[in-house]
């Protein structure tokens, strides 16, 4: 029975280490979903749906995507890794296939909340799979498709990509305490995931409102 789960960047993380995987893996392929489009994203139900579609529609066997970003930065495992995808035509059985929920054509990649979340789980799976930035493909290299959406750039995004292994730590003194909060430096600016870090220092982050651009956090949190 097909299933989807959704998980941590650490669960993911972990999910790959597991791992035991029969087939070999050279590429790691790039979509968006198209339809539905990220204002269309409600969690399981979404997932489910394109599971559903693809079963149903197309006739597979599974969702085509392993894995499924969602808008809010949600990361969804769905066709097991472990076997061949449902994604792109003649690569499908030595690649991994990520989709965005959200079509690219026409929604801003810059204002997508998962983004980056994406391109960590791509570098994660460059890690696991031994693979340089240069394994990353867009679906739209092998297919008469715009796949990932034409405001997405390749070589933008490999960068992008890149740069995630260059990560630094942060420290809490006096205790030393490290946050894993995926920061980096880009030029000149340290760019971090918030929610590790306000927990980390022992704040909420109570809510995203992104129609009035805001972020609420509060002390004492968790
Ligand atoms: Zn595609």
């Amino acid at each position: 029975m097909p299933s989807e789960r959704q998980v941590s960047f650490a669960e993911f993380e972990q999910h790959l280490n597991n791992l035991r995987m029969p087939r070999m893996i050279d590429e790691v392929i790039v979509h968006h979903t198209e339809e539905p489009r990220a204002a269309q994203y409600r969690g399981l139900s979404t997932i489910q749906g394109v599971r559903r579609y693809h079963m149903q529609v197309r006739g597979w066997s599974d969702n085509g995507y392993h894995i499924m970003i969602a808008p809010n930065a949600d990361i969804w495992l769905c066709r097991p890794l472990e076997r061949a995808g449902g994604h792109c035509l003649g690569h499908n059985a030595h690649s991994v296939g990520l989709s965005y929920i959200a079509n690219f054509d026409a929604e801003d990649p810059r204002s997508y909340g998962g983004m980056v979340t994406g391109q960590r789980v791509v570098q994660a799976v460059l890690k696991r799979f031994g693979l340089g930035v240069k394994a990353v493909h867009f679906h739209r290299e092998f297919a008469d498709k715009t796949c990932p959406g034409m405001k997405l750039d390749l070589t933008t995004y490999r960068k992008e990509v890149e740069q995630m292994s260059q990560e630094l730590q942060i420290v809490v003194e006096p205790a030393r305490k490290m946050i894993p909060c995926h920061a980096r430096l880009e030029s000149d600016t340290t760019r971090v995931d918030l929610r590790a870090l306000a927990e980390g220092l022992g704040y909420e982050v109570v809510d995203r409102i992104r129609e009035e651009g805001k972020v609420v956090v509060r002390e004492g949190g968790a």
